[in-house]
């Protein structure tokens, strides 16, 4: 079957299971941020059945992380002697006095890198320089920063740190569908996290909530058949979890990579931008990786800051406004201006929505 004729197939079931929910409007959302990109550059919403809505949530890891985070990393990179390393989106995230990008024209040393390895490197090339990596990302993420440090550890090397900021998704699926604000019909779960975790660790959100959920890939076909398992399930009175990218995703997850993570961190109850502290959501080093902890290593201390005057990123992330609901979207807040992350990040849903919004 060719790609166009999979999509059409993959719509014409969407429009079929929809259709048989008799005229009910359903809601579903798009947990993470390549969904939200995907979608938007395909202009799948266009296609949608009139009684389908998706939103998106609060699935880039960029996104999710508060402002305090961010001022944190602006105090490592202040640090004397210092190189901080960052995937390039987190450059330009405004903190509550600066960005990255603005250290980093006021002199700092700061370079985007693409692995945690690459930092590694770079750290062991440089000896004279304290360089901490920042440790942002969900489970995707976990492991490759998991097996660096345990590389510079093995390797002994002593000016090499990380800022461990790292998130899990299952719980914040957990406190958001636990949140009066939202209604949700069912959850497009996210592909690559999936991957590392497994279909099976979901089973708690038809289990406590009875909201279906549907374990999808990124192609445009793919995601049209997530949406229909959704209408189906809606459709026939069940919920479960249903995977439907079962190439990549197998019901245990990656066991080896969650052995590599479990060895070097362990969840911690962590803030997520607009909704707050949510139990065992983020990553921490364990004990006896502390000495790679940046944040100890620099005596840089928690910090928590209030979101930026106007900026409605947390209602954003959680499905309950729309990006072109923000007051300030696309005249104060831009790409090329951003007040909130959800417009600096590749993945957020601002961005989607400002490059892609018309189709
Ligand atoms: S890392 Fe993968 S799963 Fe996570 S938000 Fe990005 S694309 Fe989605
Ligand atoms: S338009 Fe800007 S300020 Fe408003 S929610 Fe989006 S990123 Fe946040």
């Amino acid at each position: 079957m060719t790609a166009a004729a999979g999509v059409d197939t993959a719509l014409q079931r969407l429009r079929d299971a929809a259709a048989r929910l008799s005229g009910r409007q359903v809601t579903f959302m798009e947990v993470c941020g390549t969904h939200t990109m995907s979608i938007a550059r395909l202009g799948l919403k266009a296609l949608f059945p009139p009684n389908v809505q998706l939103v998106s949530g609060p699935g880039c890891p960029v996104c999710v992380t508060p402002q305090g985070v961010i001022d944190r990393m602006v105090a490592l990179a202040r640090v004397p002697g210092a190189t901080v390393c960052t995937f390039g989106d987190m450059l330009r995230v405004p903190g509550t006095e600066s960005s990255l990008e603005r250290e980093r024209a006021s002199g700092a040393r700061i370079r985007v890198v693409y692995s945690p390895l690459e930092a590694l490197a770079h750290a062991e090339a440089h000896p004279g320089e304290q360089v901490i990596f920042l440790g942002v990302g969900f489970e995707t993420t976990a492991p490759a920063i998991a097996q660096t440090l345990r590389q510079a550890k093995a390797k002994r090397v002593a000016n090499f740190t990380a800022a461990v900021a790292g998130k899990v998704v299952p719980p914040a699926l957990h406190a958001l569908l636990s949140d009066d604000d939202v209604a949700l019909d069912g959850l497009l779960c996210p592909g690559h996290v999936s991957v590392i975790i497994g279909a099976k660790v979901y089973g708690f959100i038809p289990a406590e909530f009875g909201v279906p959920c549907a374990v999808a890939g990124f192609e445009a076909a793919e995601i049209l058949l997530g949406l229909a398992s959704l209408c189906e399930q809606i459709a026939a009175g069940r919920a479960t979890v249903e995977n439907l990218y079962r190439e990549w995703v197998r019901p245990e997850g990656n066991r080896r990579a969650q052995a590599v993570i479990d060895e070097v961190l362990l969840t911690a109850d962590a803030e997520w931008r607009g909704i707050g502290v949510i139990p065992l959501s983020g990553y921490s080093l364990r004990p006896a990786w502390r000495d790679f902890d940046a944040f100890e290593r620099f005596g840089i201390p928690e910090m928590h800051a209030p979101e930026p005057r106007g900026c409605r990123c947390g209602e954003v992330l959680k499905g309950v406004t729309q990006p072109r609901d923000c007051g300030i979207f696309g005249t104060h807040c831009t790409p090329q201006h951003p007040v909130g992350p959800c417009m600096v990040s590749s993945e957020g849903s601002c961005a989607a929505e400002f490059k892609y919004g018309g189709r």
